[in-house]
């Protein structure tokens, strides 16, 4: 055999399983076919934070003046941003092959397709391998009416020659409501378009709520229980047909309507390996595939779509196959954020998922954040804890707000541990902060339980 084990895919998944791998003395090759670092460094978590960050800074130009700064916001360069976003992301894949290469592993820029269970065509080398990794992510799909070709996707979106003037973005999903942000702060006319009455399906309905208001307050055009019928295109000119018989004329239409994963021209049947019903791979806790020794890990999985879930899934599997360290990874009280303007953060359960089980305690808390008390804006936070009533465990913490990524991750390693509330309670708090009030929870909002309405 040619290598120890093969990984299909360089993104956050493949690049750490196989770095860890080598670094274990196994003999490792990997293929990236278009970019390395994947979805997160070149066209997801990375450039999409970037993107944010510059529409923060319109905002923070605007509240400037309050604090007696004699600033007057100007326009905005779009190219200049996507440059130096562009000049970071060459950097950060540099890295990711420089790494591959000390930890020893082989790279391959090529396409990597199954010949049978252990050989691979990479770039139309036969390659064999004693264990192989899918690791190919995923990518956005476009809805199934007339028109949809005329519309981008989330990967279009990073490379778009000029700022729109009128973008239509359809979807209620993260990555829909981080866009609505972006484009609205940058100044574009920004409709949000979604089947739902909220965004963010899923989430604590108090954050869903609030981020309804939040986004209205950024001047994000809201048509909620709407959805697309068909787009047509006069010149540059975009017509979105929506479900309530409007139509609106934008210059940008933007699907953010879904990710399957990417396993077709894989040659899967070749190998053996089963996909389920959108293509993804289901896998067992030690992340094999249906044959024992091919494995998947990642967003190819169609789990928990996620770099960190991604990245301490290679590593794991390197680990645990090279690293005489066998170890599985827990989905549960995985953290999460939505990088909305302002953005969402959370871990474990939301009332709603809570109280389908138990009796819990909700505490919530909404207030003006300090800055905004001086600077006008109108911006609420909202913080929400949600607790046990038998066992006083805090089950799940939400908030909707400056910061919130950056407080709710130290919150997760509480929740993991187990804490109770009257373990949050008898913390001290850091003053001033909004942080601090995740402490200082005394008034219990309502409970809820099986039966009884959540809100
Ligand atoms: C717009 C957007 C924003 C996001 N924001 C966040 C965020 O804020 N936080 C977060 O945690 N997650 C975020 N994500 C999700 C995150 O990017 C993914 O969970 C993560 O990249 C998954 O890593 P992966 O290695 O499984 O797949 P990927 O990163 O997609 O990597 C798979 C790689 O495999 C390659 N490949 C595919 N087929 C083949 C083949 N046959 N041969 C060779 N190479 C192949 C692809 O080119 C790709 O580079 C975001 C995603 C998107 C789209």
């Amino acid at each position: 055999m040619d290598f120890d084990l093969f990984v299909i895919g360089g993104g956050s998944a493949g690049v750490r399983c196989a770095r860890i791998a080598a670094s274990h003395g196994a003999r490792v090759g990997i293929a990236e076919e278009r970019f390395w670092g994947g979805t997160c460094v070149n066209i997801g978590c990375v450039p999409k934070k970037f993107m944010v960050m510059a529409a923060e800074y319109g905002m923070n130009a605007e509240d400037a003046p309050s604090f007696g700064w004699e600033i007057a916001k100007g326009p905005h360069d779009w190219g200049k941003l996507i440059a130096a976003k562009d000049k970071e992301i060459a950097r950060l894949n540099g890295i990711y092959t420089r790494l591959l290469e000390q930890a020893g592993a082989k790279i391959y820029d090529a396409h990597a397709s199954f010949i049978d269970p252990h050989t691979l065509d990479v770039g139309g080398q036969r390659i064999t391998a004693e264990r192989i990794v899918i690791a190919t992510g995923g990518h956005p799909v476009r809805p199934d009416i007339p028109g949809a070709e005329l519309g981008i996707v989330s990967d279009d979106a990073f490379y778009l020659p000029a700022r729109p003037k009128r973008v239509a973005i359809i979807g209620g999903g993260y990555i829909a409501v981080e866009f609505a942000g972006i484009f609205a702060g940058l100044g574009a006319e920004t409709h949000l378009i979604y089947r739902q009455p909220l965004p963010l399906r899923g989430f604590d309905e108090d954050m869903r709520v609030g981020l309804a208001e939040a986004l209205t307050s950024n001047g994000v055009i809201l048509h909620f229980d709407t959805t697309p019928v068909s787009v047509t295109a006069d010149g540059q000119t975009k017509m979105l047909n929506l479900s309530d018989l409007t139509a609106l004329e934008v210059d940008l239409v933007f699907f953010a309507t879904g990710r399957v994963a990417n396993t077709a021209g894989l040659g899967l049947a070749a190998a053996g390996v089963k996909t389920g019903p959108q293509g993804e791979i289901p896998v067992d806790a030690l992340l094999a595939s249906s044959v024992p020794h091919i494995y998947a890990i990642g967003d190819v999985t169609d789990r928990l779509n996620l770099t960190p879930v991604a990245t301490a899934e290679g590593h794991a599997l390197a680990d645990s196959l090279f690293g005489h360290n066998p170890r599985t990874v827990s989905l549960q009280n995985v953290p999460t954020a939505v990088f909305s303007i302002p953005p969402i953060s959370t871990v474990g359960l939301s009332e709603t998922e809570a109280a389908a089980i138990s009796e819990v305690k909700i505490f919530i808390t909404k207030f003006t954040p300090m800055r905004h008390s001086i600077t006008g804006r109108p911006r609420r936070t909202i913080m929400k804890l949600v607790v046990d009533a038998a066992s006083d465990k805090v089950l799940g913490a939400h908030m909707l707000g400056e910061d919130a990524p950056e407080i709710v991750q130290g919150l997760a390693i509480a929740i993991q541990c187990g804490a109770t509330k009257a373990d949050f309670d008898r913390t001290i708090g850091i003053h001033p902060t909004a942080a601090e009030e995740f402490v200082t929870l005394r008034t219990q909002t309502r409970v809820s339980g099986p039966g009884e309405p959540t809100r």
